[in-house]
């Protein structure tokens, strides 16, 4: 039987930081992508532009990526959530442009003062333009089980966003529990819904650990066939609404869980529990992940 692989898409650069209160230095920052490669880690989210004003932690975002090794097998992600910010991300080195779809209305609206609808628009023409400059672009479709303004999310309209979002074609779709609150039973009716409907495109899926049901939902998302999942260094990061909140799935807890099956996910452990400590360093306290403080098993 052929080893199933599991792609871990490393966050904590963009996702992580983004949701910490201090902002680290662009050299920090490039330590931290360059360390997380040392670890394996084939595919990066980096970095977002965004409004500097708005999001002071990615400001530096064109320094970060211009710094980056290149021609290394790794695939380094910028966000985008508007035409801007691509045009922004497509004159820079970045092989591939995230672009992100709000599923409920207030979320979309307190971010980009638009509807969930016509942020998926949005989202197709940042595909469209990205594949026309020759790179890869891919979207996420946030606060997809639940809205801090909302609540619970239609999950019927959520499979409409990714038949929507599906006709641009992008590398792949995920869907991002941006809040944490997603349970493991929903995760994995909503990822076989979605799945009907996006044809060969596959699915990544993206959980915050905010209500400590992060690693479940991770699990249910691999069962419902779904072979890509984000997760962050230590654990790092927050949530904007929950300002007690940890940040997203801890990388190191995904890859104990995964490599005890004998899932392959190209991670060195040993390096990533070292890069995971020395995180914990430069952000000056004790980050969630739990490998790293129980250790190994079997050591
Ligand atoms: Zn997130």
């Amino acid at each position: 039987m052929a080893i199933e692989k599991v792609e871990i898409v490393e966050v904590s650069p963009r996702d992580g930081l983004q949701n910490e209160p201090e902002i680290l230095s662009s050299v920090t920052k490039i330590a931290l992508i360059n360390r997380a490669i040392d670890c394996g880690f084939k595919r990066i989210e980096v970095a977002s532009f965004v409004n500097p004003r708005r999001v002071p932690q990615m400001a530096d975002a064109e320094a970060v990526v211009e710094a980056l090794p290149q021609d290394n097998g790794v695939t380094y992600i910028g966000l985008a959530l508007n035409e801007r910010g691509a045009e922004r991300a497509l004159h820079t080195n970045i092989h591939e442009v995230g672009a992100v779809v709000c599923a409920s209305d207030g979320f979309a609206m307190a971010n980009q003062g638009q509807t969930s609808a016509q942020s998926a628009d949005v989202a197709n023409n940042i595909v469209a333009m990205t594949k026309s400059a020759g790179k890869a672009a891919q979207i996420t479709i946030s606060t997809a089980f639940g809205c801090p303004f909302d609540g619970p999310t239609n999950q019927d309209w959520v499979v409409e966003l990714a038949a929507i979002v599906a006709q641009s074609k992008p590398r792949e779709i995920a869907l991002a529990d941006t809040i944490g609150v997603a349970t493991p039973f929903e995760v994995s009716a909503l990822f076989e819904k979605v799945r009907a409907v996006v044809g060969e495109i596959p699915l990544r899926a993206h959980f915050h650990n905010t209500r400590n049901t992060g690693i479940a939902n991770a699990y249910a998302a691999y069962q419902a066939g779904v072979r890509i999942i984000d997760a962050s260094l230590g654990g790092l990061g927050g949530c904007p609404f929950a300002p007690n909140a940890t940040g997203n799935i801890p990388t190191e807890d995904l890859v104990y869980m995964l490599s005890r099956e004998g899932i392959d996910t190209g991670i060195d452990i040993d390096r990533m529990i070292e890069t995971g400590l020395w995180l914990s360093e430069i952000m000056g306290r004790q980050l969630p992940a739990m490998l790293p403080r129980a250790g190994k098993f079997p050591a």
